[in-house]
């Protein structure tokens, strides 16, 4: 048995692997510059600590969280491992000791905050002790533009360079962007070994729907799944109170759960949430970082995710113990509205926004899909997939058509109205309907008015969607939402590129007379 697979019993008390953790363990005790990317309880830190078992001389561990880097230390000094940590949470004694230990060359890990790097004495520290290894977690706050940023971490690349010894960095978010600023800050732009695995959590199943009732939808989802553990995430905190008591009219165990509460209230909620079989959690996404509850059986949101990431977080909160779960996630035009403005009006510079844009619009590409979603999803990650057997596209395919035609005329109707208008508008203008504004305005002698007949203002509402979902128009801030064309959209628009679009959820509106504007 080789040296890793004997600690990986001996130490950890695992008998075998997670999907990808042996390759990145090997690459990482060969003394590879590795970039590991796996998703959130995926296994990473055993894929430094075990080679740090491995290998001569000192890991130095560099994580952001102090109480994670305390958390880690205690579980390696129970499993026998000499570990200590440096940060501004410890007492004299516990410093003292970190010292001791260093000076005898006992300390295989050694975790520090990315502060401390900022100190000339660490460094002459750390010349001193015999590092072999930088470990660094949570390697995306090196990203400036990511939502974790942390300028410390900008010093480790110094700090590579200083020791000269292999670094291995780990990190969950898995957008090209971030990877390739990893790329250039932690290695100078020196492709490490890269590995990206286990993003596939085969047994949850996906499943989206255009909002249509959203309240019923979910009290729905929740009956046929009644007395399983699950949780509900809303966008806003009055409507986690209100979903939570129409779940108990209907004969739910159900408590919302937000932000806003006591401290006291939050933590009664996880903890009746642990302890108690079939309770429903209704939430915004303040819940669920500190949950690890394995049997949660589905996770439904009521309004769409701000990002494919917070989507992918949230839904793998469900099924940790493999057994199979489900989600259900609601989108609508008002979530794509929203989701955009709270981008625009929100105060992170410009290339984050378009970074901010981009993870939204992988979402909405996700919701609207035209075949299997996990497909769409692992593709984002990076990692490939056949189709999955295991999402509502796959279980019932979706009804295509050609599109080209619809989106032409909503794209002109949008471009001649001078891009000033929200979907209610173009779309009266579409079915040549003679509304105050419209005459107002003077769009009843537009070329587009009444071209689009075919459909009622219901399908248009749905093609607006598809077609606001897959970002060929967007809401501007600056003209009070009014849809505007993006780059994507010109190609359409001059005839010289055609475009699928779902047929079910078009016909799906024809059943229903038209909604009020
Ligand atoms: P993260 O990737 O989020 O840092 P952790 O390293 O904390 O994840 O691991 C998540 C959980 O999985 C921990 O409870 C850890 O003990 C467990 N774990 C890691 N590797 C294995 C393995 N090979 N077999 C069984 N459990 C494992």
């Amino acid at each position: 048995m080789c040296a890793a697979a004997t600690y990986l019993r001996d130490v950890f008390g695992f008998d075998s692997f997670r999907p990808g953790q042996e390759e990145i363990v090997d690459a990482v005790v060969h003394g590879e510059n590795v970039l590991a990317i796996m998703p959130t309880g995926g296994g990473k830190s055993l894929c430094f600590q075990l080679p740090a078992l491995a290998r001569e001389g000192v890991t130095v561990v560099i994580s952001p969280l102090i109480a994670l880097m305390r958390d880690q230390v205690r579980a390696l000094r129970e499993a026998g491992v000499e570990a200590g940590a440096l940060t501004s949470g410890n007492t004299d004694e516990e410093t003292a000791a970190v010292w001791d230990a260093l000076d005898e060359g006992r300390l295989k890990l050694l975790y520090m905050a990315p502060e401390r790097l900022g100190s000339g004495a660490a460094l002459g520290m750390l010349r001193r002790i015999g590092v072999s290894l930088i470990a660094v977690d949570e390697a995306h706050c090196v990203s400036q533009w990511g939502h974790d940023f942390r300028p410390d971490y900008l010093r480790i690349g110094d700090l590579r360079r200083a020791l000269n010894v292999p670094l291995a960095a780990f990190t969950a978010t898995a957008d090209a962007e971030t990877r390739d600023e990893i790329v250039q800050r932690l290695f100078d732009g020196e492709a490490p070994s890269t590995f990206l695995r286990g993003f596939d959590r085969p047994n949850i199943h996906l499943a989206f729907a255009a909002k249509d009732g959203p309240r019923r939808q979910i009290l729905d989802f929740a009956a046929a799944r009644k007395g399983q553990s699950g949780i509900v995430y809303c966008g806003t905190r009055a409507k986690t109170e209100s979903l939570a008591a129409a779940l108990r009219d209907a004969g739910h165990l159900s408590m919302h759960y937000h932000g806003g509460m006591d401290p006291a209230d939050r933590r009664n909620a996880e903890t009746r949430f642990q302890r108690e079989d079939g309770m429903i959690v209704v939430a915004t996404v303040a819940f669920g970082m500190g949950i690890d509850k394995p049997d949660i059986r589905w996770v439904a949101h009521a309004d769409l995710p701000k990002s494919i990431e917070a989507y992918y977080q949230e839904i793998g909160r469900a099924g940790r113990d493999g057994a199979p779960a489900e989600t259900l996630t609601l989108f609508g035009p008002d979530d794509i509205r929203l989701r955009r403005s709270q981008i625009d009006e929100g105060l992170a510079p410009p290339e984050r926004r378009v970074a901010d844009h981009a993870r939204l619009n992988a979402l909405l590409g996700l919701a609207e899909a035209l075949k299997c979603r996990r497909q769409s999803l692992l593709n984002y990650f990076g990692e490939t997939e056949i189709s999955c057997g295991n999402c509502d596209l796959c279980d019932r395919p979706a009804e295509i058509f050609d599109g080209t035609i619809a989106v032409r005329k909503a794209l002109s109707a949008a471009l001649r109205t001078g891009e000033w208008f929200g979907s209610g508008h173009l779309i009266d203008v579409l079915l040549g309907n003679e509304t105050e504004k419209v005459k107002e305005r003077g769009h009843t002698s537009l070329p587009t008015f009444g071209v689009g007949r075919e459909y009622n203002k219901r399908q248009w509402q749905v093609i607006f969607r598809q077609m606001m979902g897959r970002d060929l128009l967007r809401p501007d801030p600056e003209r009070h939402g009014g849809l505007r064309m993006t780059d994507d959209a010109l190609p359409l628009l001059k005839g010289e590129a055609s475009i699928d679009l779902r047929q079910d959820t078009i016909s799906k509106a024809d059943r229903r007379p038209a909604a009020k504007a």
